[in-house]
C-alpha cells in the first residue's frame, strides 16, 4: 500500500516524501480514506503509531478547496480544530501540520497556556484555518472574543482519554457547544473505557471505529527489563546503568515533581547533563528543556508523566522508569516514547519492593513477563577491566595505561580507579584524584572538591558520606596521606 493509493493530493505526497515516509503506517492506511470520505471516526491508537499524520493529511486535503492567499482575515476562518491535553503535544501536532501542509496556502497556529496570550491573539486576528489548542487557553481566547468557532468543519480530540484524566471534560463540553453541529468529529484515544465510549457517543455521529494492534501487544521491539532495588539504592543504580550501558540519550520518568527535582540535581552532580520538565516549570523552561534534549545537547531528560504522552523524540533509544507509574496503562505510554515507528528501544524500570504489585499489574496488562535483574549485577561488578591488575597493597604505582572513567567520560590513569561503586559515585574518583599529577583531574579537584584538600578533614567528610571508615595510607609519590575507601 502506498500513500498515493490512499487518494492523497500531489502536494501532500511531495511533503510526505520529503519526510522520508515510504508507506503508510497501519493507522494511516485505515484512517486516511475514512476521514477523506467525511465520516466521523473513533480510533484506538497511541502516539508513536503515526496517528498525527493519520488525521493531519486528510484534514489538509479536505481543506485544499478553501486554501487561499487573501490577506483578509474573513477568508481564513478556523475550519479545523485539534484539541490536545498537553502543551507539548499541541506544539508537536502543530509542527506536523506545518510539515505536511508546507506546500499549501493554509494558515495554522497553536495556542496553549503558560505563555503570553498577546502574540496568540494577534495571529488569530489575522485568521487561521487550522488551530491546534489546549482546552483552557482556547476558552480564554473565546471569552476574550479573539476567536470564533462557528465555521469549524472538522474537530479532533487527540488523546481523549488523557483529556478526561486531566479533568478537561467540562471544558470540552463548553467548546463543543460553540461548534456547528454538521461538522466532522474525530476522536483518538489510546484506551477505550466506559467514559470515553460515553463521550464518543455524545460527540460523534455514527462513527466508524478504527482499531490497530495496541502497542502493548506489539512492543516486541522494546527490550524491557526490571531491576529490583531498594528505594535508597535507586540513584546509584540509575547512574551505574547510564554509565555501564553507555546510554547516550535517556528519558527518565519520576513520579513526583519534587522527586524529579532531586533526581535532576543528583544526575547533574554526577556529571550527567540533565534537563527536566514537569508541571511546576514555566512553559518556556519546558520547551527549552525539551528542545535541548531533542537536539541531543542534553543526554538526559527527567520528566513526570506530563511527558508520558505525545512526546515524539526521533529515535529515542531508552526510557527509564525511576519509579513505576501508579497506572499500568501509563507504563505502556511511557515506554512508548522509545521503539517508535519501527525502531528498537530499551525500557528499564527500577522497582522497589513496595512497587512489586504495580509491576504485577503491568505484566498482566502487557501479557508478558518482564526480565528481572539484580542490581548487584551492575553495582558489584568492577567498573574497569584494568582494576584487577592494580596493586592491592595500599601502595599504588604509576599508571601503566589510561582507562576511561565512565562517569566523567575522560581518560585517567589506571591507578585512580576505585571499586566502591555502591556508595556515592563521584566521591571515590575525586578522592583518588587528590594526588593525581594529571592536570585535568587537578582542575576537577580544584573546582569540585576543594574541601577535600586536607587529608584529615577529607577523611572525616568522606567517611560520613560513604557511611563507612576510610583508611589513609602513604603513597610513593606523595608525603601526604591518601584516602581510599576502606
Ligand atoms: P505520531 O504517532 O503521530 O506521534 O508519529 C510517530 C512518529 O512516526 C513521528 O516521528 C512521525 O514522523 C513518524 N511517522 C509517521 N508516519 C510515518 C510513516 N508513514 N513512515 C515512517 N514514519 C512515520
Amino acid at each position: 500500500m502506498s500513500f498515493a493509493e490512499l487518494g492523497l493530493a500531489h502536494t501532500l505526497l511531495a511533503a510526505i516524501s520529503d519526510q522520508g515516509y515510504t508507506e503508510p503506517t497501519e493507522i494511516q492506511a485505515k484512517a486516511i480514506p475514512v476521514i477523506l470520505s467525511g465520516c466521523d471516526v473513533t480510533a484506538c491508537a497511541q502516539t508513536g503509531t503515526g496517528k498525527t499524520a493519520g488525521f493531519a493529511l486528510p484534514i489538509l486535503q479536505r481543506l485544499i478547496p478553501s486554501a487561499n492567499t487573501s490577506a483578509s482575515p474573513a477568508k481564513h476562518p478556523v475550519r479545523a480544530l485539534i484539541l490536545t491535553p498537553t502543551r507539548e503535544l499541541a506544539a508537536q501536532v502543530y509542527e506536523s501540520f506545518l510539515l505536511y501542509g508546507k506546500n499549501l496556502p493554509l494558515r495554522c497556529t497553536v495556542v496553549y497556556g503558560g505563555v503570553n496570550i498577546g502574540p496568540q491573539q494577534q495571529i488569530l486576528k489575522d485568521g487561521v484555518e487550522i488551530l491546534v489548542a489546549t482546552p483552557g487557553r482556547l476558552l480564554d481566547l473565546v471569552e476574550q472574543k479573539n476567536i470564533h468557532l462557528g465555521q469549524v468543519e472538522t474537530l479532533v480530540l487527540d488523546e481523549a482519554d488523557r483529556m478526561l484524566d486531566m479533568g478537561f471534560l467540562p471544558d470540552i463540553r463548553k467548546i463543543l457547544s460553540l461548534l456547528p453541529s454538521g461538522r466532522q468529529s474525530l476522536l483518538f484515544s489510546a484506551t477505550f473505557n466506559d467514559e470515553i465510549t460515553k463521550l464518543s457517543n455524545t460527540l460523534l455521529n455514527h462513527p466508524l471505529r478504527i482499531e490497530i494492534a495496541p502497542r502493548s501487544a506489539t512492543a516486541d521491539l522494546i527490550e524491557q527489563s526490571a531491576w529490583l532495588v531498594s528505594s535508597e539504592n535507586k540513584q546509584n543504580l540509575l547512574i551505574a546503568l547510564i554509565s555501564k550501558l553507555n546510554l547516550q540519550q535517556v528519558l527518565i520518568f519520576a513520579k513526583t515533581r519534587q522527586g524529579a527535582n532531586r533526581l535532576e540535581g543528583r544526575l547533574n552532580r554526577a556529571h550527567l547533563p540533565t534537563q527536566i520538565i514537569h508541571g511546576d516549570k514555566t512553559q518556556q523552561a519546558r520547551m527549552e528543556a525539551l528542545e535541548l534534549f531533542k537536539k541531543g545537547q542534553s543526554r538526559i531528560l527527567v520528566a513526570t508523566d506530563i511527558a508520558a504522552r505525545g512526546l515524539d523524540i526521533q529515535e529515542l533509544p531508552c526510557v527509564i522508569n525511576y519509579e513505576l507509574p501508579s497506572s499500568a496503562e501509563d507504563y505502556v505510554h511511557r515506554i512508548g516514547r522509545t521503539g517508535r515507528a519501527g525502531a528498537s528501544g530499551l525500557a528499564i524500570s527500577l522497582v522497589a519492593p513496595e512497587e512489586a504489585k504495580l509491576l504485577d499489574e503491568i505484566e498482566k496488562l502487557i501479557k508478558r513477563k518482564i526480565d528481572k535483574h539484580n542490581p548487584d549485577e551492575i553495582l558489584n561488578t568492577t567498573m574497569f577491566e584494568t582494576e584487577k591488575n592494580l596493586p592491592r597493597t595500599g601502595k599504588r604505582s604509576e599508571p601503566e595505561q589510561d582507562i576511561k572513567n565512565p562517569y566523567l567520560g575522560k581518560n585517567y590513569p589506571a591507578y585512580m580507579t576505585c571499586s566502591d561503586f555502591q556508595t556515592d559515585l563521584e566521591i571515590p574518583w575525586l578522592l583518588q584524584a587528590q594526588h593525581s599529577k594529571v592536570p585535568e583531574m587537578k582542575r576537577t579537584i580544584s573546582t569540585s572538591v576543594s574541601t577535600f584538600r586536607t587529608s584529615t578533614k577529607a577523611n572525616n567528610e568522606i567517611a560520613a558520606l560513604l557511611r563507612k571508615p576510610v583508611k589513609p595510607y602513604q603513597t610513593e609519590q606523595s608525603n601526604s596521606s591518601e584516602l581510599i575507601p576502606g
